[in-house]
């Protein structure tokens, strides 16, 4: 029978075609002792489908908390005894915070919102800060929104907004063990109308909110089919007072082997380093996974939670010889 890997060195790193289920399951399945040849894979097929560059995006909560949604592990649902309040921020705040992620190089800057969907006052936030922060700053503005309507698709691709911003999650298989209140088809066709409307989409998810391993090879076949611009993979940091408070970090290794197999399974996508990996994988882990398959981070502070100082990041892709994508090339 023939390696996996020899296998994806043909069919993914030669032609471009990423790995199907069964070969990602049996990626996911290889002994620790083979790791560093997986990752050593991932980070060539990146390299030769999107090339050195490192796409730099920085986040902002237009609206923290008291969602009326009951994603397992979100601090910010209005279920869950957790300590985040719904909290409005002003378009000034909004603009400040572009105006210094812009400074860092960065070329991405996403408005947040913690919603099952935007209603009217949120679109008309949103469309102020969009047209305020285009008017201060030379930056690709992104939304993250929840779920949208064909009319609300329209309307943020006539705003300009350059992406959109909507993960699945995990496999449709394990959808039902994470929430409750809405589907993975809704999200699926959200998915699908914003790519519809012109914008770029992005789409990930998180790992380590008890999926089996099956179910993370079911995902990233899943996302292969979506063929989304941008996967941000996060780690589940468990948080307290949410039902995945008790969960288990997800092991490094295993942490790893995930970033590798889904950038087998999407060659040509920027795969984005998002929340939790710096308890997962610590500061070795991070370049570790840098050089297995990410292309993508975000710097400075997730939404309900810190992340590193984002001149450490920067220092990290200096020495790797990373440059961080021009904001022309995404234009
Ligand atoms: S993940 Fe989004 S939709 Fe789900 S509870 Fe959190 S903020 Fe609401």
């Amino acid at each position: 029978m023939t390696d996996v890997l020899e296998t994806a060195r043909v069919q993914v790193l030669e032609s471009g075609r990423g790995l199907t289920e069964a070969q990602a399951l049996e990626c996911l399945r290889l002994p620790d002792d083979r790791l560093p040849e997986l990752l050593a894979l991932a980070h060539e097929v990146r390299m030769k489908w999107c090339g050195p560059e490192v796409e730099v995006e920085g986040i902002i909560s237009l609206k923290t908390g008291g969602c009326p949604e009951d994603c397992h592990f979100c601090s910010q649902s209005g279920k869950f005894e957790s300590p985040v309040r719904a909290v409005w921020l002003d378009i000034p705040s909004l603009v400040k915070a572009a105006v210094e992620t812009a400074e860092t190089g960065a070329t991405e800057f996403c408005i947040v919102a913690a919603v099952r969907g935007p209603d009217r006052r949120l679109m008309e936030q949103v469309r102020a800060g969009v047209k305020a922060i285009r008017e201060a700053v030379d930056i690709n503005v992104a939304c993250s929104l929840g779920m949208l309507t064909q009319d609300q698709v329209d309307e943020l691709a006539e705003m300009g907004v350059h992406r959109y911003n909507h993960n699945l999650e995990t496999s449709r298989s394990h959808f039902p063990k994470v929430v409750t209140t809405h589907t993975w088809e809704e999200r699926w066709d959200t998915c699908l109308m914003v790519r519809a409307a012109g914008m770029e989409l992005c789409c990930g998810g998180i790992v380590g909110m008890g999926e089996t391993v099956e179910q993370r090879a079911e995902f990233a076949a899943q996302l292969g089919t979506l063929e989304p611009d941008e996967v941000p993979l996060n780690f589940l940091n468990p948080r307290p007072g949410t039902p995945f408070a008790s969960y288990p970090l997800v092991d490094g290794k295993e942490a790893l082997k995930t970033i590798a197999v889904f950038r087998l399974a999407l060659p040509r996508t920027i795969l984005r380093y998002a929340g939790g990996r710096e308890l997962t994988l610590g500061d070795l882990g991070t370049r570790d996974g840098m050089l297995g398959g990410i292309n993508a981070i975000i710097v400075g502070n997730y939404l309900t939670t810190l992340g590193r100082a984002p001149d450490q990041d920067l220092k990290l892709l200096v020495d790797l010889k990373m440059p961080i994508k021009a904001l022309s090339d995404t234009l």
